[in-house]
C-alpha cells in the first residue's frame, strides 16, 4: 500500500533548496518518512520558563519577555560585531549579547517577544546570556500560526538531530515541525490493530509527533535513554516488522519441498566413514547427526553449525557432503577467501583420494580454460564437489543436480550472496559454519531463520593455549619464545595489521619485518612472507610450503586470519595487537593449538596504550571461551562492528540499536512468530515482506 503523505520527497518542504536537498540526501533523508524515522539523538529540556530575577549563573535556563532595547556594535577589532539586547519580563530584566551575527538587527527588535534560552554568565557589570538560542513569540515569520509560546527550540523539550551537512540542528528541527504539520490525523499502520490494543501501543501518527517534539511533561532522563511509549512503539514497529519478515522467510522455507530427499543406509555409512580420517568427538557426532536428519526430511536445511576454531567443524560438512553425492547429488563448498578455500580443497580433495567422487577447486584466479573445463564438469555433473570463493556465484556456473550447499566463516557473506547459491541448486540444503558465536541479541536477527548445531567439544589431545601481553620493550623475550618453539620442531606465525588507512605502511612493515627477522634475528631458519597483495598462486606456495614445514616462521597480514590450519605452528605473535578487535584476536589465536603440542599466542602491544586496548587483550588472557570473548566484544564495539566490515545480514536500523534495545527485539520476536504461525498475514504486511522488507532493512547489500 502506498504511503502517500510519508513518501513525499523532501524537496516538497519549504525551505528544502536543491543544496539542503543534496545534503540531505547524503545524510539518507530523502522523503518525509526517512526525516520523521531519523529519531534525535538526545533531548534537552528548555521548556520551564524562569521569572529573570530568578536566574542565578552557571544554570540553563529560558525566559519569556520582550525586548527592550537592541544595537549592533562595532568593535575595534575589524569586522567583529556585537549584538546586544535587553529582555524583560513581569519580574526583572537581562543582557543578552550575540557575536558576529549582525542580522539579528532584523529579527530581535524592540517590542518583540521572545523566548531566550543558554548559559546564564556572570560579569562585571551582573548576569547576562552570551549568545543563546532566541526565539519569536506569536506571529511565525513566515505567518504561520505559532504554537502557543512552546516553540521550536526553546519553551519545550527539544530534540537533538545528527547533523546532516549544511543543515543545522535548528533548521532541522524546523524541518521536522514543517514534515509533521503535513500529516494527516492518522496514518496507515502496519502493527495488526489488536497486537497495538494487547501491548497499549499508541498510533503512529502520535508516536511520532511525540518522538520528535514530547510533551513538557514526559522525563528527559526516558526520553535520552529511549524510554518513552513514543520511542518504544517506533522501535518496536521497526523490530516487529523486521521479525515479520524473518518469519515468513522461516516459514516458507519450512513448506518447500526439496526436488529429492536423500536417505541413509548401511552402503552409504560405510562409504561416509571411509573418508573419515579420525574417530569424531561426540560433539561432531551429534552434529553430523542433527544435519543428516535435516537431510533426510522432505524440505530444505537451512542449519547453522557454530563451533569454536579449531572444533572440526570441516570434516563435518564433508560427511555431510559424502551423504548427499552418495544419493546423486553434487555438493558446494565456498569460502570467504582464496587461501581458505585452496586449503579446503586440498584437503578434501586428499580425504576424497579414495572415494568415486571427483572434487575441483574455482577461484577468482582460476585461469580461463581451466575455469571453463571445471564448468563444464559442473554442468555434465562429472564433478560431483566444487570448492570455491564467491566465484561459485558470481560466475555464470550452473549444476546439474545441487542439492548440498556449505558457506564456511558464512557471517563474511552478505545474505545474498548466501542466497544466490542456495538459487543455482535445487531447492538443496544448505549448512552454514560459523567459529564466531552469535551472542544472544543478534541470534534473533537474521539467525532466527536458521536451526543451531553446536560444536562445544574439542578434538583430544589439544592442550590450552597460553596468552601472553607483552609490552615492546620485551620484544627480545617473544623471540626467546620463538626460537625455543621452532628448535623444539614448531612453527611460528608473526602477524602485522593491515589497516585501510596505512594499508601502505603496514605492508612495508609487515615486508620489512620479514627481511629484518630472517637476516638479523633467525638467520639460520626460514622465514617466509604471506599478504593479501601477493598474487594467489604465489600465496598458495607461500602456504604450502608453511604448512609442509618447509618454512619455520611465516610474517603474514591478517590474510592467515580465518580458517587456516597449520597444526604443527605452535606460536603466533600479533604485532600491534593493541589495534585489533577481540573477535579477531580469537581467530588468530585459534590459528595455533591445533596440535598435542602446548602452544603460545603472543599479544605485541605498544605502549602507551589506551585503556580500551588494555581492556580487549586482558579479555583474551581471561579467557578461550569464544562465546565468552564474542558477549565481550559486542558490548565493546557495537553490533555494527562485531562481525568486521562485512554486515552479514544485520539489519540497517532507523530508530531500534539491537544492544540498548534488546528487549524489545525480545518481545518483537515473539510477537511476530506467534501471528506468523497464527496463519496468513494482514494484507499490507504481507506485501510490505514480499516488496518492501529486504530495502527496508538493507539487506541487499552484499558483503
Ligand atoms: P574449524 O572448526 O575451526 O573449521 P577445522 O575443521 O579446520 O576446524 O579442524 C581443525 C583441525 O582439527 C583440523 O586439522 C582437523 O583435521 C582436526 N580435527 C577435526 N576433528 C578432529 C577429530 N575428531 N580428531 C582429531 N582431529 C580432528
Ligand atoms: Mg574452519
Amino acid at each position: 500500500m502506498p504511503d502517500e503523505p510519508l513518501a513525499t520527497p523532501l524537496q516538497f518542504l519549504k525551505g528544502v533548496g536543491p543544496r539542503k536537498a543534496v545534503d540531505l540526501h547524503r545524510a539518507g533523508l530523502d522523503t518525509i518518512e526517512d526525516l520523521l524515522y531519523r529519531l534525535p539523538f538526545r533531548y534537552e529540556d528548555r521548556s520551564r520558563m524562569r521569572p529573570i530575577t530568578s536566574l542565578s549563573p552557571g544554570s540553563r535556563a529560558a525566559v519569556i519577555g520582550e525586548i527592550r532595547t537592541a544595537h549592533l556594535a562595532r568593535t575595534r577589532r575589524r569586522g567583529f560585531m556585537i549584538f546586544h539586547a535587553v529582555v524583560a519580563d513581569a519580574s526583572g530584566s537581562v543582557r543578552c549579547t550575540w557575536f558576529n551575527q549582525a542580522f539579528l538587527r532584523d529579527i530581535l527588535k524592540a517590542h518583540v517577544q521572545v523566548v531566550i534560552f543558554g548559559e546564564v554568565k556572570l560579569d562585571s557589570s551582573g548576569l547576562h546570556f552570551l549568545n543563546p538560542e532566541y526565539e519569536l513569540v506569536g506571529e511565525r515569520p513566515d505567518g504561520e500560526e505559532a504554537q502557543s509560546i512552546a516553540g521550536l527550540h526553546t519553551g519545550r523539550i527539544v530534540p537533538f538531530y545528527e547533523k546532516a551537512g549544511c543543515v543545522t540542528p535548528n533548521m532541522h528541527r524546523g524541518l521536522v515541525r514543517a514534515a509533521l504539520l503535513r500529516l494527516p490525523p492518522s496514518l496507515p499502520d502496519l502493527l495488526p490493530a489488536d497486537l497495538r490494543t494487547r501491548l497499549g501501543l499508541a498510533s503512529r501518527r502520535e508516536a511520532i509527533e511525540a518522538s520528535h517534539f514530547p510533551p513538557n511533561d514526559e522525563s528527559v532522563d526516558d526520553l535520552n535513554a529511549f524510554r518513552t511509549p513514543a520511542q518504544q512503539r517506533l522501535i518496536f514497529e521497526e523490530f516487529f516488522l523486521f521479525q515479520v519478515g524473518h518469519a515468513w522467510r522461516r516459514r516458507t522455507a519450512a513448506s518447500e519441498v526439496k526436488s529429492f530427499v536423500p536417505v541413509v543406509n548401511g552402503r552409504i555409512r560405510e562409504s561416509a566413514a571411509r573418508v573419515l580420517p579420525f574417530r569424531l568427538t561426540s560433539g561432531q557426532r551429534q552434529a553430523l547427526k542433527e544435519i543428516v536428519d535435516d537431510m533426510c526430511r522432505s524440505s530444505p536445511m537451512h542449519r547453522l553449525l557454530q563451533g569454536d576454531v579449531g572444533a572440526g567443524k570441516t570434516i563435518v560438512a564433508l560427511i555431510a557432503a559424502v551423504v548427499a553425492m552418495e544419493n546423486g547429488l553434487q555438493a558446494a563448498f565456498m569460502a570467504p577467501t582464496e587461501l581458505l578455500a585452496t586449503q579446503h580443497y586440498a584437503n578434501i580433495a586428499r580425504l576424497l583420494g579414495s572415494s568415486r567422487f571427483r572434487v575441483e577447486l574455482l577461484t577468482g584466479s582460476s585461469a580461463g580454460h581451466a575455469r571453463r573445463a571445471v564448468h563444464a564438469n559442473i554442468q555434465r555433473g562429472t564433478t560431483h564437489m566444487i570448492v570455491g570463493t564467491h566465484t561459485l556465484v558470481q560466475d555464470a556456473l550452473t549444476f546439474h543436480r545441487l542439492g548440498f550447499v556449505i558457506i564456511d566463516e558464512q557471517h563474511r557473506f552478505g545474505v545474498e550472496q548466501r542466497g544466490a547459491l542456495r538459487a543455482k541448486g535445487l531447492r538443496p540444503d544448505v549448512l552454514l559454519m560459523t567459529a564466531t558465536p552469535i551472542p544472544r541479541t543478534l541470534a534473533l536477527t537474521d539467525y532466527s531463520e536458521l536451526d543451531v548445531s553446536k560444536i562445544s567439544d574439542l578434538p583430544p589431545g589439544r592442550k590450552r593455549i597460553q596468552t601472553h601481553v607483552v609490552a615492546e620493550p620485551r620484544r627480545d623475550d617473544v623471540y626467546r619464545l620463538i626460537r625455543e618453539q621452532v628448535d623444539a620442531g614448531g612453527q611460528a606465525y608473526v602477524i602485522y595489521p593491515l589497516v585501510e588507512e596505512s594499508e601502505k605502511i603496514d605492508l612495508k612493515s609487515a615486508t620489512e619485518m620479514a627481511a629484518h627477522l630472517q637476516a638479523d634475528v633467525f638467520p639460520s631458519y626460514r622465514v617466509a612472507l604471506l599478504h593479501g597483495r601477493m598474487k594467489p598462486d604465489a600465496k598458495a606456495r607461500a602456504m604450502q610450503a608453511f604448512a609442509a614445514g618447509l618454512v619455520h616462521i611465516l610474517v603474514s597480514t591478517t590474510v592467515v586470519e580465518v580458517g587456516v590450519d597449520v597444526a604443527n605452528a605452535r606460536v603466533i605473535v600479533v604485532e600491534h595487537a593493541e589495534r585489533f578487535g577481540l573477535s579477531q584476536l580469537h581467530q588468530l589465536r585459534g590459528r595455533v593449538g591445533r596440535g598435542p603440542w602446548a602452544s603460545h599466542c603472543v599479544l605485541l602491544h605498544q605502549v602507551p596504550w589506551t585503556d580500551d586496548a588494555r581492556q580487549r587483550l586482558k579479555a583474551m588472557a581471561d579467557t578461550q571461551d569464544g562465546f565468552v570473548i564474542a558477549e565481550r566484544d559486542l558490548e565493546l564495539r557495537g553490533p555494527g562492528d562485531f562481525f568486521g566490515t562485512r554486515q552479514s545480514g544485520l539489519p540497517t536500523l532507523r530508530t531500534g540499536d539491537l544492544v540498548r534495545d534488546r528487549d524489545v527485539m525480545e518481545a518483537a520476536h515473539r510477537e511476530a512468530r506467534h501471528l506468523v504461525d497464527g496463519g496468513a498475514l494482514p494484507a499490507d504486511l504481507q506485501h510490505f515482506v514480499e516488496k518492501g522488507w529486504l530495502g527496508q532493512f538493507g539487506l541487499i547489500e552484499v558483503g
